[in-house]
């Protein structure tokens, strides 16, 4: 065993050279460059972009480097006929139109090619009489209905954009009715305050609007090619059959422009907490008050939707020992605008991580399995380059890929770490961020981990339900982001790193300038890190996970970590379901077979992790097994069948809310069964699907820890 004593020391202090070798002022060359011109995903100025990445992590020494392209379904406005909101009298007349383009920031007035503000696959347009409603939640539009009894059948609803995830909000306006949808930034959800807005601070200004996709595809990928990669010999559906498409017409818009449509908005008075920050009512409607009776909205939009090809980068280092073994660091490189926040904060840490490998590589070094770095494509339109090459790899990657550790936008604010991973990856999380320090000024010699438990008070984390989940700070991953077909569909090990907003505000609202023109390298430049230092921070986070997983003799993968994670969820599913006492009782539900599949677990993970300490680490055989039953642990949480009504979500324990893509929920299944029960048409059946969802959850986690006892 001297040897492996002796490599886990060389691993070691590879692993410090490894995160020393990271430096502030590359990380900030890195963004400089690369938000040098607008880089949407399908255009010539996002490819050269890729081979520039390209041709720097072969010259950065990794042993290969491919471009990998598929033809996707994406969608750009009209450059001839642009994309407004007006308000129109009773003779047809426009009186208001909304601005076509955000003002553009100084310094880049001679920039072509900046997409104005759109809500890609949007329908086209018609007119109607606006509603308000708050900001699309589901719970929103119930209040509407239920308690208001206001119908939105034939009208454009306007939303404020925030909490949660916009393709949601368009979904529940569809679901609904709504003729249309009308997106605004309220500075009561983008203006800090205090904060002045962009150029003089990071807030939004009031020109400033947020883009984005408004799809559903519930981790579909290519609209028109579910399931398989979009290849030049792929079978494409037809438009009308894509996946996930809205059928009715959405646009963005900023403050200035919400003011005018909201003004003169009439109907009943909103509740306290559909108030946002404008001098408006927000009155709910429909339409408009007395004098202006008889204007309407027209939406006037003109986006189309575009087969286009999209490049995905994929850089690999050969592992020395496990060659088959894959430990995969992806982000996306494409951005609405010049994305100085999202994605190339993250890029140009990935790039900063890349180089470091190939540094640590020309000394001697090589990892014990193989690195796959990947720099994504059209993320923006739906996950859609990373989805694509998880079509194309499946095979692989279910038989080989140990972790996926998402890169994306690198910071949100300036405040703290924020970390969401698989259970199973938390142990080494609290590992790595022991080994780097605090980013913050007057926190010197502080480690990250310190500052990151200090700033976020672990002990009132409103997650918690008992003293026993008082240590932890590290939440369920959601979606939104390029994990998504790794985590949930395939079910990879995943996490994600950030720096973060202090969190007692809310968590979806991501951060002012979000997909706005004013995304600059500046805004990161000059408000939320001049030094860098919060970007290298996150860089040594995101590289040490992918070196240890990559290095370490056993996996670094605690089994433990996901009983714990087992026994809350179930805990609080099982909470859930007590609401509904007498049901339970009437219809014979229980959730006793749930708690004693989890025990099961709980026992098979901690066997397991004694069996680990007395194994036979000189024997390589020995130590495969063990690593491939923790590499697999998260593959047996995977339902074939999927989720109903959503086959590509096939994680048993966590998926995307259906009310909120952005959020993770546990036991979805059983979570989505009890949604709205006591609204059931049908009570007996609603039970028995409850009863159903509860079985399958039953048996997924106890097949997963029949995977950890011994082999035989
Ligand atoms: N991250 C992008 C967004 O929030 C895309 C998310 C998605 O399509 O899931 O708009
Ligand atoms: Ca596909
Ligand atoms: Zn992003
Ligand atoms: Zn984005």
């Amino acid at each position: 065993t001297s040897t492996d004593t002796s490599n886990d020391e060389d691993s070691s202090r590879s692993m410090r050279d490894f995160l020393d070798e990271m430096r502030a002022e590359n990380i900030r060359e890195h963004l400089r460059k690369f938000t040098r011109l607008p880089h949407l995903a399908g255009t010539k100025q996002n490819l050269r972009l890729a081979e520039e990445i390209k041709e720097e992590w072969l010259e950065y020494g990794l042993d290969s480097v491919e471009m990998v392209p598929y033809d996707v379904l994406l969608s750009y406005p009209n450059t001839t006929q642009p994309n407004y909101i007006s308000i129109v009298d009773h003779l047809g007349n426009q009186v208001f139109n909304t601005s076509l383009a955000e003002p553009v920031p100084e310094g880049y007035e001679n920039i072509s090619d900046i997409v104005p503000p759109y809500n890609a696959f949007s329908a086209q347009g018609q007119p109607g009489d606006l509603v308000y409603v708050n900001y699309g939640r589901t719970e929103d539009f119930s209040q509407l209905e239920r308690e208001m009894k206001i119908n939105v059948t034939g009208k454009i609803v306007i939303v404020r954009y925030g909490k949660i995830f916009r393709g949601n909000k368009v979904k529940n306006a569809a679901f609904h009715g709504a003729s249309g949808v009308v997106m605004f930034s309220d500075p009561a959800d983008y203006c800090a305050t205090g904060v002045q807005p962009y150029p003089d601070g990071w807030n939004l200004p009031g020109g400033g609007a947020q883009r984005g996709n408004v799809l559903n595809l519930n981790g579909a990928g290519d609209p028109l090619t579910p399931g398989y990669p979009a290849k030049e010999y792929t079978f494409r559906y037809r438009l009308e059959e894509g996946v996930g498409l809205p059928k009715i017409p959405v646009h963005p818009i900023g403050y200035h422009d919400a003011i005018h449509l909201l003004k003169n908005m009439g109907g009943p008075i909103p509740p306290n907490n559909w108030k946002g920050a404008l001098n408006v009512s927000y009155r709910i409607g429909p339409g408009f008050t007395d004098t202006f009776q008889t204007q309407k909205v027209r939406m006037n939009i003109q986006t189309n939707n575009q087969v286009t090809r999209i490049h995905n980068v994929i850089g690999r280092v050969r592992g020395a020992v496990e060659p088959d073994r894959y430990v995969i660091l992806g982000g996306h490189r494409d951005a609405w605008v010049f994305g100085g926040i999202d994605p190339v904060s993250g890029a140009a840490v990935v790039h900063e991580i890349v180089r470091s490998t190939g540094r640590l590589l020309r000394r001697g070094w090589r990892p014990r399995r193989t690195i796959v770095f990947a720099s994504w494509d059209a993320e923006e339109f739906g996950l859609l380059g990373s989805t694509e090459w998880a079509e194309e790899n499946a095979k692989v990657l279910q038989d080989r890929a140990v972790v996926y550790i998402n890169a994306d936008s690198a910071i949100e604010g300036m405040y703290t770490l924020r970390v969401d991973c698989t259970p199973s990856l938390h142990t080494l999380v609290y590992k790595v961020t022991k080994q780097v320090s605090s980013p913050e000024v007057g926190e010197e010699g502080m480690s990250l981990y310190e500052s990151w438990h200090k700033r976020d008070n672990w002990t009132d984390d409103r997650d918690m339900t008992g003293p026993i989940w008082s240590l932890r700070k590290i939440s369920k991953l959601g979606s939104g982001s390029d994990f998504e077909a790794y985590f949930i569909r395939l079910g990879i090990a995943a996490g994600r790193a950030r720096y973060t907003k202090d969190k007692k505000t809310e968590r979806y609202s991501s951060y002012p300038v979000y997909h706005s023109v004013y995304e600059t390298f500046e805004v990161v430049d000059r408000f939320y890190d001049p030094s860098f230092q919060r970007l290298r921070a996150v860089a040594q986070v995101r590289g040490g996970l992918i070196f240890q997983l990559a290095d370490s003799q056993l996996l670094p993968l605690d089994a433990s970590q996901y009983a714990d994670s087992l026994t809350k969820y179930a805990h609080s599913i099982a909470q859930l379901g007590q609401k509904h006492q007498d049901a339970l009782i009437t219809y014979g539900v229980s959730f006793d077979s749930l708690f004693s599949a989890v025990e099961n677990f709980t026992t098979a993970a901690s066997s397991f992790h004694e069996r680990l300490k007395t194994l036979d680490r000189t024997d390589p055989l020995q130590v495969r097994m063990a690593n491939d039953q923790l590499m697999y642990l998260e593959r047996a949480f995977v339902d074939p069948l999927g989720l109903p009504g959503r086959p590509f979500y096939r994680h048993v324990i966590f998926a995307p809310s259906i009310h909120n893509k952005y959020a993770g929920e546990s036991f979805p299944g059983i979570y989505d069964a009890l949604f709205d029960i006591e609204h059931a048409a049908n009570p007996r059946r609603a039970w028995e699907e409850v009863r159903r969802q509860i079985s399958i959850a039953t048996f997924t986690v106890h097949a997963a820890a029949m995977t950890l006892t011994p082999p035989a």
